[in-house]
This record gives C-alpha cells, structure tokens and sequence, in this order.
C-alpha cells in the first residue's frame, strides 16, 4: 500500500514543526504566529454564554446569520463594501480552509496561479491540493516591492488567479495603493481572479489597507479572504471567512460544506460581538503591536540581525548571514537549542532551493515580557556564535 501522490510533494508544516522543537526545548515560540495574551473578555464571555443557551449544534453551513451580518456590516463601515450576508459571506474554519475552498471551488488541474515570493507556506500545498500550477513573482530586496515588469509578465493565458496578501506575511510589507492598482489593472486586463488574504489588515504601522475588493473592475473577481484569528488574538477558535460574488460564493459553500459542515456554532456568535467592536479596539490593536514590534526590531538590531523594519502583521523577517555561516534551518534549530527562542527557517517561505537560506523570521505577538526575555537571550549572540 502507498499513501497518494498528492502529499508527497509536500512536508510537515515548518512553522507547527518549529512550535513542537520549542516546546520540547523550553524556548520561547517565537516561531508561529499565534499570541501569547488573552483576546477580548466580551469575545470569551460571549462564547460561554452561547455554550450555556445551548448553542452547541451544526450552524448553518456558510456561517451562523448573526456572524454574517456582523461580517456584511463591518465591511460596509471599514470599506463601504456592499456585502450581502445571504449571498457573499462564507464563514470557514478559519482563513486557512477559506483559502483551501477558494483553491479547490474555483481553480481547475492545470490553471495557473501567481503567488508572490516569499509566502505564507499554506498556499504551495492549497496549489498542489487543487492541481494548479503556482506561478512564483519575486518580491524584490531591498525593502520587498513589487517589480511591475516581472508581475505583468507573470500573466498569461492559463492565469487562474493571483494571490494578495497584504500586511505580507513573513516579509510585514504593506503593498501601496500603486501596487494594488497595478494588481488590479492586470486581473481585469486578463479576467483573472484575486485571492486575498487580508488576515493582517487591522495590524499595521505604516500605509493603509487597500481593499482589492473595492477597485474598479474588481468586486466581481475578488474572493476576499480574511479571520478573526490575529484581529481578536483567538487563534484556536478557527474562525475565517470568504466574502465572493454570489456564483463563486455558490462554489465555495459547496466545497466548504463537504470539507468541515462549519465552523463552531457557539464560537460564531461570540465573534459577530467582536466584528461590532468600533474603531477604538482597533486603533488600539495597532498601537500595541506598534509597541512590541519596535521591542522585537530593537532586541534583533541589538543581535546583529538585518532587515526591513515590518510595515505591517507580526512578524521580522530577519536576515543573519553577519552572524553565522550555518543554513536557515541549522541556524533555526541552534537559535531555539541553545539560545532559547524559535524563529522559523527561511526557506519555508521560498520554493524548495530558491530562498531564504540566510532568514529566519520572528513572530512578536506576544507579552512584552516575552519579547524582553527574547531581547535578552539575543543579546549576546554575537559572542556565542
Ligand atoms: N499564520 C501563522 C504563521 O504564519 C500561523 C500558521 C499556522 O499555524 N497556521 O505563523
């Protein structure tokens, strides 16, 4: 007997394999990106309370009505969106198997998608899961741009879709409004869809989040993907959510059905409390990540790593070819070891040979405490290495 084809072209996850090696070793997980403090005591206390009133059979397939609504209303405040919670909104096991679905409902064996380089390592196997052929455009260093020439020349008559994820995970770029225009310009140009991934979009500290949804030509081919995950710090509730076009939303619901029935039914509407919440929780989300990316930065320059300062999400994307000669994944392993804190290897993010190999990246979705003992265990890591 053998196991089928389609999973040996992919590994374990690097970023939950990093977790297990810290857990092991005692390191601080600075590895996946998950928080460290509590979310919303409203969010909790709304859960327990769904629990009680015995809220705890099958939702509604696509999403419990009150989560929808609350989905449909935050997105008209935030970006004058026109959701329609009947026909739009698609609430998913978190943005992960939004994403899956989106793949599998909407990308046939053989259509090629264009996925920026480096990405969040999910979207190498939701390719390879739903048999389309990735096509890699390189986020060009310094300062991790798009480079108009190689985007344009990455469409072509087999473009499926392309996927934008902005804040940028692992590299904390935020794309400009010329980038998404550019984006924009070439999926109607080309009858090409976006994939978004926008699951960052409220964890900023430069630039503003430009909704792909809402430019001209691009309501109608935008699969807008996003969670409560990173915005409300639960990332164990597994809550996500595609908003499409009715006919695309069709597709998904189908997928998403056979694939998971739906997400948590309590959960659903102790998070439609925390798609209310008003512009003040999120002003202060992004003012307290200001504050612990600027911790991470200061502890890594004082390490002797280099990098781009993230503009937006959680995480550094560290270069530290000025302190060791091992490899991303060797110096990974040495660094949660004997050091005390995880960071995933680089090439995780890279195709297999193409990248990385002198990155690590940080998560800093954690206590301040967390981030000064880090501070402190990187301290001296020019003396040790
Ligand atoms: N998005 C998070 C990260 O990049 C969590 C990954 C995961 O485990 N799904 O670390």
């Amino acid at each position: 007997m053998t196991t089928a084809r389609r999973t040996n072209t992919f590994t374990e996850s690097v970023i939950r394999e990093m977790t297990r090696i810290a857990n092991e070793h005692g390191a601080l997980n600075l590895a996946q990106g998950m928080p460290d403090f509590p979310m919303p005591k409203p969010m909790k206390d709304a859960a327990c309370t769904a629990i009680h009133a015995d809220i705890n059979q099958y939702a509604i397939t696509w999403g419990t009505p009150s989560l929808r609504l609350a989905i449909a209303g935050k997105y008209r405040r935030w970006y004058g969106m026109d959701v329609d919670p009947e026909r739009n909104v698609t609430v998913t096991c978190g943005a992960t198997e939004a994403m899956v679905s989106v793949f599998l409902a909407l990308v046939n064996p053989g259509d090629e998608v264009i996925v920026f380089e480096p990405y969040y390592e999910n979207y190498g196997p939701d390719a390879i899961l739903s048999e389309a052929t990735p096509v890699f455009v390189p986020l060009e260093q310094p300062g991790w741009g798009i480079d108009e020439e190689k985007l344009r020349a990455a469409f072509t008559s087999k473009t499926k879709a392309i996927i934008v994820n902005t804040p940028h995970n692992p590299t904390g770029r935020v794309f400009t409004r010329d980038e998404i225009s550019l984006i924009a310009e070439l999926c109607v140009k080309h009858d090409v869809y976006a994939f978004t991934d926008e699951i960052y979009e409220h964890i900023r500290y430069a630039g503003d989040h430009h909704a792909l949804a809402t430019w001209p030509g691009m309501a109608e081919r935008t699969i807008t993907i996003s969670g409560l995950s990173k915005t409300f710090s639960c990332t164990g509730w597994r809550l996500g959510y595609a908003i499409a076009p009715e006919a695309e939303s069709v597709a998904i619901r189908k997928v998403h059905d056979f694939l998971t029935v739906g997400a948590p039914a309590p959960l659903q509407e102790a998070g439609a409390i925390g798609m209310a919440f008003d512009a003040d929780y999120y002003n202060r989300l992004s003012l307290d990540y200001r504050a612990r990316r600027d911790i991470m930065c200061d502890a890594l320059r004082e390490g002797g790593f280099t990098f781009t300062v993230p503009e937006g999400a959680y995480y550094v994307l560290a270069d530290f070819s000025q302190l060791s000669d091992l490899g991303d994944v060797e110096f990974a392993k040495w660094l949660t070891k004997d050091v005390g804190v995880a960071p995933v290897p680089g090439s995780s993010f890279f195709r297999a040979g193409d990248g990385g190999s002198k990155l690590v990246r940080f998560a800093f979705c954690k206590k301040h405490d967390t981030l000064i003992a880090a501070g402190e265990r990187l301290a001296n890591l020019q003396a040790r290495v």
